[in-house]
């Protein structure tokens, strides 16, 4: 078992905090979403009414080292100041840590806020090399790992940092990991996971593992097409990944009696959503075309297991959700999700959970993952770095 916040004793601590405010951001760099900002705020209001003050840590998208300003986290801090009503003291720092930093972090009294500039600013970053983390530990007293969708990838600030300081998981991840966990360790049968997403090659550790766990495991997206082809199917001009037939092959072969693959599919000539579609049967994709979303026929099967389910992780779109008209699929399947009020829902992050938002269904699902790839890492069955750098109990 991990330590967590509860763990600790916070009093006129300094703790640094990371977070996970990767946001999306316009072209003028306001914030589109700040579904991740309003997640870090359990953690940090905690730290506050135990008597800390906060030292906030994040990257935000790939300034690859360099101190660009296009990824400056300025306007987190100011969406976080909104949110928290407090003020967010944010250091504007090419380096991440400097001189003025350091001396501003020395005077930080229980109950203030900073925000360190973008982690990625620092090539070493990324690369958990240097001396990059220990710079970050020298400012605080304790750690605290709260960037779930960060988890995955072992960099200065969230792996690097727990050498120098105590450290403990923060109330997002530890959420995020005990219903994830749980739903893998002991879950509420039957048990079904639906997994979509443009490549096979990118799920397959996913659905093996999920197979030697779930009852039933349905396939949608574009990966359905590299296992329509394994069952000898024509795809037309269908998404295929030709090296992975073969895997698809063995795959039905071995979990026949769990894996559903669609019965029909809608299919254009070309990949966009203004042009003409229709819906055929999955053995029957004439070629040229090619598959873009799950058909009708296929809805209603996927739909059925999904009312009888007591347990649903999903991951990745059903179809090219993006285009309207190859997003109905992913659609019905959503609202299906949501509307078992008898099941634990989990959605695995990044597509998924975009889709849920996009038609207003996030609140009926017991849990989104906040981060895509590191829920696809711990849906697979691996240990997460960031995880597992943070002091045991
Ligand atoms: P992933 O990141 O692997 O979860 O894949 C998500 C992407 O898969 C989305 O951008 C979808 O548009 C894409 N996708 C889903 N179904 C299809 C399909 N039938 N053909 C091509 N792309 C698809």
């Amino acid at each position: 078992m991990k330590k967590t916040i509860k763990d600790l004793n916070l009093k006129n601590k300094k703790v640094l905090v990371r977070c996970d405010f990767n946001v999306p951001l316009d072209k003028e760099g306001n914030i589109t979403d700040d579904i991740r900002i309003v997640s870090s705020l359990p953690t940090i209001n905690y730290l506050l009414d135990n008597g800390a003050a906060v030292i906030l840590l994040s990257h935000l998208g790939r300034p690859d080292g360099e101190a660009n300003r296009k990824y400056s986290l300025l306007p987190v801090a100011k969406r976080l100041s909104t949110l928290l009503g407090r003020d967010v003291c944010f250091e504007d720092s090419d380096t991440v840590v400097d001189d003025t930093v350091k001396s501003n972090a020395a005077k930080l009294k229980s109950g203030d806020i900073m925000l360190l500039q973008n982690t990625r600013f620092r090539k070493e970053e990324t690369k958990n090399a240097g001396t990059f983390a220990e710079e970050l530990a020298s400012l605080g007293d304790l750690f605290v790992n709260d960037a779930f969708g960060t988890a995955h990838r072992a960099h200065s600030s969230n792996v690097g940092i727990c050498e120098f300081l105590p450290s403990a998981l923060g109330l997002l991840v530890e959420k995020e990991v005990e219903i994830m966990g749980k739903a893998l360790k002991e879950p509420k049968r039957p048990f079904t996971a639906i997994l979509g997403g443009a490549k096979v090659s990118d799920k397959i550790a996913v659905i093996e593992n999920l197979l030697n766990i779930a009852d039933n495991v349905l396939i949608g997206g574009g990966m359905m097409y590299t296992f329509l082809k394994a069952k000898g199917y024509n795809t037309g001009s269908s998404l295929l990944e030709e090296d992975k037939v073969e895997m698809a092959s063995s795959i039905i072969e071995k979990a026949s009696e769990k894996i559903q693959l669609p019965v029909d599919t809608v299919v254009a000539k070309e990949f966009k959503n203004d042009t003409d579609f229709f819906t055929t049967d999955a053995d029957k994709i004439p070629d040229e075309y090619m598959g873009l979303d799950i058909g009708e026929k296929t809805v209603d099967m996927f739909i059925n297991v999904i009312n009888n389910s007591k347990t649903i992780i999903w991951n990745g779109p059903l179809g090219v959700f993006e285009m309207d008209n190859f997003a109905i699929g992913t659609n019905k399947i959503a609202k299906a999700i949501a509307d078992n009020k008898d099941a634990i829902s989990i959605i695995g992050g990044g597509d998924s959970a975009a889709a849920v938002e996009k038609i207003g269904l996030a609140e009926n699902i017991t849990h989104i993952s906040t981060g895509g790839g590191a829920s696809l890492e711990f849906l697979e069955g691996k240990i997460l770095p960031g995880i597992d750098a943070v002091d045991d109990k």
